[in-house]
């Protein structure tokens, strides 16, 4: 019997992944020059799905990375000359942050207690900061910032650039990507796909940024696939390097069946399933809700605090063929994470929260 993954990801495939899979190994996609013509359609009508899905704008540029981790570090050294301001609660946000420091950015935070999120009005961004670094949704911790507070942050902003980490959470959070700067997410989250795809998505300002920085200010914008680089490729449809041919396939393919149901369709699903599973929490004896504040509560990596070892409770689905993540760090034994993401069906969350009914 097959697993159902739960789990943040990698987590549950795209039902249709078996197909691609197919379609992929009939047209030899593992063979193909990534100089071909034929490579060229693949990368453009996946920047073309990807633009009807999330309602990118034509102006900016879709590039590929090995992750979305490595988009850390393409985005601190293209867009940041001096100073960086992050917004952390969590280990994803926390890692943007030490990248930073890494890059050796004189980098800002501001930080949150695990399970606790931000809003617009609480923001003071330091004078200098160039760049606000944003994760939408901190996949350790449950935890979301709302569009609605990004954008504003954005706006009375206008002069720095903001970059959005929306790894675990695209296509579902509605940002206005004519507004935000720069965002990135990889595949193994919400499009369920295997790992090894990273998404890098830019306006023209982070372009002209990258390409001062590098030709009067005298600093590295990065030898492997800095910005202009990945840009000019990107204007044939192509890829500086030999790039993960099969994920940038088979994400144009989820991309596209997605848009056959049609993103509203997906987001008001997902809508519904993180209702369940939040009212399921609200009321069970087992476990119950995270994350406080009903504003921050992540749709689609939902937290619990376990009233009993989270390790016994993952064995106990596990038998059920069903597998959920533990907490993250600290909150290993005293958490479970449950994804809801397109690949969840409200069935397999129905299945789950019946099984969790029963070992109250
Ligand atoms: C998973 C994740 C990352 C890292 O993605 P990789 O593909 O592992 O590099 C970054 N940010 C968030 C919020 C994530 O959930």
């Amino acid at each position: 019997m097959k697993n159902i993954y739960f789990t943040a990801g990698p987590a549950e495939l795209n039902p249709k992944f078996e197909d691609f899979m197919r379609q992929a190994i009939d047209e030899q996609i593992g063979s193909i020059s990534h100089r071909s013509g034929q490579f060229r359609k693949i990368y453009q009508h996946c920047v073309e799905n990807l633009r009807i899905l999330m309602n990118i704008p034509e102006s900016s540029g879709i590039f590929f990375t090995g992750s979305a981790s490595e988009v850390w570090e393409r985005i601190l050294l293209n867009l940041v000359e001096h100073e960086s301001f992050h917004l952390v609660n969590g280990s994803f946000s926390d890692k943007f942050y030490k990248y930073a420091v890494s890059a050796q950015k004189f980098a800002h935070k501001f930080e949150k207690p695990i399970g606790e999120g931000f809003s617009y009005g609480e923001i003071e961004v330091p004078e200098y900061a160039e760049l606000i670094c944003v994760t939408q949704n901190e996949t350790s911790t449950g935890v979301q910032m709302r569009e609605a507070d990004i954008h504003k942050l954005k706006r009375s902003n206008q002069k720095r650039l903001m970059a959005v980490d929306m790894v675990s959470s695209a296509p579902i959070p509605e940002l206005d990507l004519e507004l935000i700067d720069t965002a990135f997410f990889s595949v193994q989250k919400a499009f369920g796909l295997p790992a090894g795809l990273g998404v890098w998505i830019a306006n023209e300002k982070c372009l002209e940024k990258a390409k001062r920085l590098s030709k009067y200010e005298g600093l590295t914008i990065g030898a492997h696939h800095n910005l202009p680089v990945l840009w000019k490729n990107y204007e044939t449809y192509e890829t500086p390097a030999t790039p993960n041919v099969l994920g940038i396939y088979l994400l144009g393919k989820v991309a596209e069946e997605m848009n056959k149901t049609g993103i509203d369709n997906i987001r008001k699903e997902t809508d519904e399933k993180a209702k369940k599973i939040y009212k399921y929490l609200e009321t069970s004896s087992l476990c119950s809700i995270a994350v406080k504040n009903p504003e921050h509560r992540s749709k689609t990596v939902v937290v619990a605090d376990t009233k009993k070892s989270s390790k016994a409770i993952i064995e106990t689905l596990k038998t059920k063929n069903m597998i959920v993540g533990s907490g993250y760090g600290p909150n290993k034994d005293t958490q479970i994470r449950i994804s809801n993401f397109p690949s969840n069906t409200m069935e397999q969350i129905d299945m789950l929260l019946k099984e969790l009914k029963k070992m109250e």
